[in-house]
């Protein structure tokens, strides 16, 4: 584990491995790993106000309201286990989305360090999309062929043995998420770019070889 105060953002396209290789980094760095896909799929499960109108807008495959986001990505920020660090996926997923980050990092003196992009061709993703579910109970992520439990049906890490595929991982929505993602998302890209913290990383290897490729990089 790592004594460094890290600041991470994963950056790609549904299904390029953003929330797997945040998982890993989490353990390896020792810092918490932020998924807003999970925190807005919780609050819906909650069944709030915020999470019942989230969870109708990311069942139909499209976006959450900037406001809506940064809010909860604020209250998130402020928690005092984030003061080490953090690895976030699934935001910024607009350049408003970026911006508000940035405002909200000066304030804490906490500049990001390192934007992931983790780059799969568009078959590749779906693929993996499609295959993919998760345990009810820790959220660990697996995958039909990709990453199976080593026990059928239990999980690895807890035990469990209800998994839960989302709503919108199906071919249907496949297509308009990455046409979503191009418009809205891709021109982050340039954005951290320009601010000379954007590492494009190979997406398509196996999970291990992305993680390697991934800590190489940061120094791990
Ligand atoms: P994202 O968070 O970017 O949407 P995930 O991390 O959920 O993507 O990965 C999508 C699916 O692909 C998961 O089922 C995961 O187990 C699998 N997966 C992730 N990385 C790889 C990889 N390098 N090779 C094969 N399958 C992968
Ligand atoms: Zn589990």
């Amino acid at each position: 584990m790592s004594d460094r105060n890290l600041r991470i953002v994963m950056m790609g396209p549904p299904g390029c491995g953003k929330g797997t290789q945040g998982d890993i980094l989490q353990e390896s760095l020792g810092v918490p790993h932020i998924s807003t896909g999970e925190i807005l799929r919780n609050a819906g499960k909650e069944g709030t106000e915020l999470g019942l109108k989230a969870k109708a807008l990311i069942d139909d495959g499209n976006f959450v309201p900037d406001d809506m986001i940064i809010a909860i990505i604020k209250e998130a920020l402020a928690k005092p286990e984030m003061q080490k660090g953090f690895i976030l996926d699934g935001f910024p997923r607009t350049v408003p989305q970026a911006e508000a980050l940035d405002v909200m990092l000066a304030e804490l003196n906490a500049p990001l360090d390192f934007v992931f992009q983790l780059q799969v061709p568009d078959e590749i993703l779906a693929e993996r999309i499609v295959g993919r579910y998760t345990c009810t109970q820790c959220g660990a992520g697996y995958h039909d062929r990709f990453k199976t439990p080593k026990f059928y049906g239990v999980c690895d890490k807890c035990g469990n043995t209800e998994f839960v595929r989302r709503a919108d991982d199906n071919r249907r929505t496949i297509k308009a998420r990455l046409a979503t993602y191009r418009a809205s998302t891709a021109p982050v890209l340039p954005y951290y770019e320009t601010k000379g913290i954007l590492y494009c990383v190979d997406g398509t290897g196996s999970i291990v070889k992305v993680k390697a490729k991934i800590e190489q990089i940061i120094g791990v």
